[in-house]
């Protein structure tokens, strides 16, 4: 695939809806073929993956130690959602500091005036903290991702350098994607990691790297499984699922 195009495998309210079966997701290498950058959750939802550099980890729920994921590791291993890209930065800026509240008007100049594209965005630097939320993976097949999260922590890591890695997705997008940003981060280390529902970099002189991408091209594989089409899907709850992703 030409770089910047956007990978999508399930969507998300499936996820809403609870199917996360192993027999449901795209293979290891099937995904990396498609990009080199992204993010997505293992079977069971059993915890958070990034996709950073061509390297996947998975940072597990139980708060156990993170792995990376190879193509010819585990057999039959399968991500029920992702997104990824070959991604190339077209936009690339040096700022000051970077938090959740100034993400968008930091991506000035490609929002709003791209506000109705998919965006790809990078930022490393070293943070003050970043809060990950963690989900409890499910405890019966279809457990739906709304009644997970309310059983969901957090937990913030503090003075870390690191990477964050994510989509802006249009409004209209509800349902297929999480609208706005959703970011996932991997700490320099490799340590720490997960879905971020904040952050904030340390104030710093033009040492927090933002990089974007513009995607124009959205190819979204549909799961041929049972399991994914037992029943109707539609685009959700807009509140539910906003909240079932810690976005606001
Ligand atoms: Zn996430």
């Amino acid at each position: 695939m030409s770089p910047n195009q956007l990978y999508q495998y399930s969507i998300l309210s499936a996820l809403m809806h609870g199917l996360a079966a192993k027999e449901t997701g795209i293979s290891i290498a099937d995904l990396l073929a498609h990009g080199d950058h992204g993010l997505g959750t293992v079977a069971s939802m059993n915890g958070e993956v990034i996709v950073v550099e061509g390297e996947m980890f998975h940072y597990p729920v139980s708060g156990a130690a993170p792995r990376r994921i190879t193509a010819d590791d585990v057999e039959g291993e399968t991500l029920p959602f992702a997104m990824v890209t070959f991604f190339q930065p077209s936009m690339t800026r040096y700022l000051s500091s970077l938090s959740m509240s100034t993400l968008d008007t930091s991506l000035a100049p490609l929002l709003p005036d791209r506000q109705n594209s998919f965006l790809a965005i990078k930022a490393t630097a070293f943070f003050n903290h970043v809060t990950v939320r963690s989900i409890p993976a499910q405890s019966y097949p279809h457990e739906p991702l709304s009644v997970l999260s309310k059983r969901q922590t957090e937990h913030t890591a503090e003075c870390i350098a690191g990477t964050l890695f994510g989509f802006w997705s249009p409004e209209y997008s509800m349902g297929m994607s999480l609208p706005r940003s959703h970011m996932h981060f991997i700490s320099a280390d490799k340590q720490a990691g997960g879905h971020v529902v904040d952050f904030e970099t340390e104030t710093t002189d033009n040492k927090v790297k933002l990089e974007a991408a513009v995607m124009d091209e959205y190819t979204v594989r549909v799961p041929s499984t049972a399991e994914f089409h037992q029943e109707s899907l539609s685009s959700g709850n807009p509140t539910e699922l906003m909240a079932a992703e810690g976005a606001e």
